[in-house]
């Protein structure tokens, strides 16, 4: 699969609308949005439908009677009709768009009711483990007490939701009305003690909606920077990232996990005995300079180096992109002498995983191959890590594989154009008091710019330059 039309979510809807399939020129759109708002911290949240309404009515339209569009190439008219493939958001706005909270017990969106949670004591937060629901029924984890959480798995893994299942559920509960409504909210509530539903989502207004495979993405962008902050947070004990911590060895001894890693009190304070994945000072020294020492490709937008302080070991300021890199290219290495085996195998298992989901072209068999090994380098991660580490983020790789079978491609399907475009738009602010008419009239500017250009034959634009523009 190189492109979202080899992908089964596409084929399915040449299937189901056979009609809609026939002429190529309908077109097939994906849906981003992002945290993007030009009048400061207030989000939409929840009432986020009630902006998104004139937009499904026009999709609506578009599917529905289509608009009367010219073809240059057979220079006539055709009705063009277009469908809403697929939505791709951060995760929170993931929660925002499709209704279920992203939060909470039932935070997983395809595990849904039956999101494995674990409520952490002292943590204060719900954790996200048993994998092991994930591998084969004959595997011999699911029988291993020991090094879980001192029980036999006997339970299958969760199968999500289609859209029929969806509006099945949706019709437990009554949609809310847009706005502060106390009263309803506190409802709610004793609603969600068995699902995570706040709203029914807008988008299966959408005649077709129900139908699709894949309705919403998980972003992978997101998700892998999470994980690698999470993971060097932890290896290398940054205050603040790092999800081992007094709170959650409290947590093990709570829970009765591994007793040797539980907190050792002595002269009223603790000292937490030091665990697989600790690291001394002279490994964080090393595991530092490694990254300080690499020499990034030119052209490339950051300086890694930049953002390494080796004498207190600590990482700051890294982009998204930063954690991509040091996250599939330079983790596995860094790790391969300082950590025993049992750490290091999961780490590259992991790493690995999320180069392969990345690359440009996927083949069946080796999604398959992958959805299988994400499962077992996750139970190998709930070997080492304690409890606090498995936030939602670490859960969710679990799904990636199978969502990529369905849509194709990941870099078709995540956050990164989005943000970039993102920049460029704000780029176009330049009275503060109105950023909304200055990116309106920018954006306009560059459409004229652009149409313009296509009749200036002997000025050099950006358009007919010869060699085209890095990244471009
Ligand atoms: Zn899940």
């Amino acid at each position: 699969m190189r492109h979202p039309a080899d992908s089964k979510a596409w084929k399915h809807v040449d299937k189901e609308f056979p009609g809609f399939a026939l002429d190529p020129r309908h077109v097939r759109m994906g849906l981003a949005s992002d945290g993007f708002n030009p009048f400061g911290p207030k989000s939409p949240g929840n009432n986020i439908d009630v902006y998104l309404q004139p937009l499904i009515d026009e999709l609506k339209d578009l599917w529905e009677n289509g608009v009367e569009t010219w073809d240059a190439k057979v220079k006539r008219n055709f009705t063009l009709r277009a469908i809403l493939l697929w939505t791709i958001n951060d995760f929170p706005a993931y929660g925002m768009l499709l209704g279920w909270s992203t939060k909470g017990k039932f935070a997983c969106p395809y595990c849904n009711k039956d999101t494995e949670y674990l409520w952490l004591k002292f943590g204060s937060k719900h954790c996200y483990m048993g994998h092991r629901r994930f591998l084969p029924m004959d595997h011999r984890w699911r029988r291993n007490k020991v090094s879980f959480n001192n029980k036999v798995e006997t339970r299958d893994a969760p199968m999500p939701l289609t859209g029929e299942e969806v509006l099945k559920q949706y019709e437990s509960f009554e949609q809310v009305s847009f706005g502060n409504t106390t009263r309803k909210r506190k409802r709610r509530e004793e609603e969600r003690r068995w699902h995570n539903w706040w709203k029914k989502s807008i988008f299966f207004e959408l005649p077709y909606w129900e139908k699709l495979l894949v309705r919403h993405n998980l972003d992978v962008m997101h998700i892998e920077k999470n994980i690698c902050e999470s993971i060097l947070g932890t290896l290398l004990n940054i205050t603040g990232k790092s999800k081992d911590s007094e709170k959650a060895r409290l947590d093990m001894e709570h829970l009765g996990m591994r007793k040797d890693q539980h907190p050792l009190v002595k002269n009223g304070k603790y000292t937490l005995p030091s665990a697989l994945y600790s690291l001394d000072d002279d490994d964080k020294t090393y595991f530092c300079s490694f990254l300080e020492g690499v020499k990034m490709p030119d052209g490339y937008a950051s300086n890694i180096k930049r953002c390494v302080d080796v004498n207190t070991s600590n990482l700051s300021g890294l982009k998204t992109h930063d954690y991509h890199v040091i996250f599939q290219k330079l983790l596995p290495i860094a790790v391969r002498s300082i950590l025993p085996q049992d750490v290091v195998i999961p780490l590259i298992e992991l790493s690995r995983f999320f180069s392969a989901i990345c690359s440009k072209e996927l083949s069946i068999d080796e999604l398959e191959k992958l959805s299988i090994s994400i499962r077992e380098t996750l139970c190998r991660l709930e070997m080492i890590f304690p409890p606090a580490f498995f936030d939602i983020m670490v859960h969710l790789p679990v799904h990636l594989a199978e969502e990529a079978n369905l849509g194709g491609p990941v870099c078709y399907r995540w956050m990164y154009p989005i943000e970039r475009y993102l920049r460029t738009l704000k780029e176009y602010v330049r009275n503060k008091a109105h950023p909304e008419g200055s990116i309106a009239e920018g954006y306009i500017l560059e459409e004229c710019m652009t149409f313009c250009a296509r009749f200036l034959d002997d000025v050099n634009t950006k358009l007919n330059r010869a060699e085209k523009c890095h990244g471009e």
